[in-house]
């Protein structure tokens, strides 16, 4: 409640309620290599966006870095993903730009729009603002091109990644992974990027696990191809140019944004569903998509009649963790942090993380000072990501009202930002 009172008092608060955050954007690259610091041999256990970006970050800092993953192929379920600029500031200076250049786009601007019509009803500018404000670009991406990008500059920085091996259980005193097969290793640090259903949190929350919980809401995701958007005239304003647009209506909200050099339409449709994932139909998801946004702006419906399949996707939140180190076992990423991706930081708030936790290792001398260095990183980025799990909610409130005077106010607050700023 308190995060929350502060959002709406921030005087530089921008109406149309996105991004306010990164102005407190405090992660640095550490100097890299640091011959005074001490070089560790740490593993990562999960080859995810977060998992990835981290090992980048603690090799180029001169650690030796392994990463375990238990699937056996690597890849990333979903397609689009938004990479912020906090996130891609930091990547860039990891070494991505050349990497993830030729798949990324960068929309001119987002589009707020009313559910019914498509009436735009605020506008926030990322060409030239984002650059000049934030010094990285705001990229969208297809969630594979993104990961192999890592994966391949992980492997540029001499990141050794170890697929098919699951960690069945951690020793934080020991500072040892078993892993299914039946086989120990020990390190000096162990990062576990292992996502929401993460096995470490428990270890390191000392057996009482906090999961990350249902949110009432649910989003489906899809593509729909380009070409075929393009025989209908209609749909052409959506495809002119590179924006991202977002549809706001009661209790629901519709992001979409082209992928895949602009060959593929990402939509994520985000809806009320308190049900229990593990009942789920897939089979009926499409339909049921389609229904849940029946009557919404023409344009809109006529793109989500093209959609041939879709996933639902629960929508999961976790609480503020205290504690994300135990001994030489840290958190990172979704493990510590899941959040709704309505601020689109759940990914960048592990590459910050990554980096933030490199940075916090270059100050260490000798292994007296590790557990010094990781409660800096504790205490620095439970406080940020905890800020953004709560941004992100109230960012679905925002975007969720009904219509009546709390959606006049606020679409009359986005107003004046759109006109004042003509694109
Ligand atoms: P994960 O991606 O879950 O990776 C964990 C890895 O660990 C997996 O590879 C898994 O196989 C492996 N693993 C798990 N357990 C074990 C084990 N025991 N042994 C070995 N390996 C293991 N974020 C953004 O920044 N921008 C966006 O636009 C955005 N949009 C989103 C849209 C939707 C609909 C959703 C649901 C999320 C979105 N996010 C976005 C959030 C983002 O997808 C996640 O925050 C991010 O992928 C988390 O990365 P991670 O590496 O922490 O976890």
């Amino acid at each position: 409640a308190t995060a929350n009172a502060s959002v709406f008092e921030t005087p530089t608060y921008p109406t149309n309620c996105l991004y306010f955050l990164q102005d407190h954007m405090q992660v640095r690259i550490p100097p890299s290599p640091n011959r005074k610091s001490q070089l560790l041999d740490i593993v990562i256990v999960g080859a995810g966006l977060g998992g990835l970006a981290t090992a980048i970050a603690l090799a180029q800092s001169g650690h030796r870095v392994k990463v375990y993953e238990q699937a056996s192929v690597l890849g990333e379920v979903g397609a689009g993903i938004q990479i912020p600029s906090n996130s891609m500031r930091l990547l860039a200076e990891l070494g991505l730009e050349p990497y993830l250049k030729d798949h990324a786009t960068e929309p001119k601007a987002i589009y707020f729009r009313r559910w019914q019509n498509g009436k735009t009803i605020g506008m926030t500018k990322l060409i030239p603002e984002f650059r000049q404000t934030y010094n990285a670009p705001y990229y969208v991406i297809h969630r594979a091109d993104f990961h192999s990008a890592l994966h391949k500059r992980a492997l540029d920085v001499g990141v050794e990644i170890k697929l098919g091996s699951r960690a069945v259980s951690y020793n934080a005193d020991t500072s040892t992974i078993t892993f299914e097969n039946g086989s120990v290793v020990t390190a000096d640090l162990i990062v576990a990027a292992d996502g929401v259903k993460s096995l470490a949190r428990k270890v390191v929350l000392g057996g009482h696990d906090k999961v990350p919980q249902k949110t009432g809401f649910a989003a489906y995701r899809s593509t729909v191809k380009v070409e075929r958007m393009q025989q209908d005239p209609e749909l052409d304003s959506l495809l002119t140019e590179p924006a991202l647009n977002i549809w706001v209506g009661d209790g629901r909200h519709v992001m979409t944004y082209k992928i895949g050099a602009g060959k593929t339409f990402n939509l994520v449709l985000s809806h009320p569903d308190n049900s229990d994932p593990r009942e789920w139909d897939q089979s009926k998801a499409l339909d049921e998509m389609r229904a849940e946004f029946r009557g919404w702006d023409t344009k809109l419906t006529k793109v989500i009649n093209l959609i041939d399949k879709t996933i639902k996707w629960p929508l999961l939140s976790g609480s503020k963790l205290d504690q994300w180190v135990s001994e030489r076992l840290v958190l990172l990423g979704d493990a510590a942090h899941a959040m709704v991706p309505y601020m689109s930081q759940g990914a960048a708030m592990a590459v910050e993380d990554g980096v933030a936790l490199a940075h916090s290792l270059s100050k260490v001398h000798d292994s007296r000072d590790i557990s010094k260095a990781l409660s800096i990183y504790q205490s620095v980025r439970t406080i940020r990501s905890s800020q953004m799990q709560e941004a992100s909610l109230l960012n679905g409130q925002l975007w969720h009202f009904p219509d009546g005077p709390l959606q006049e106010a606020r679409d009359l607050a986005m107003y004046p930002e759109t006109v004042s700023r003509p694109f």
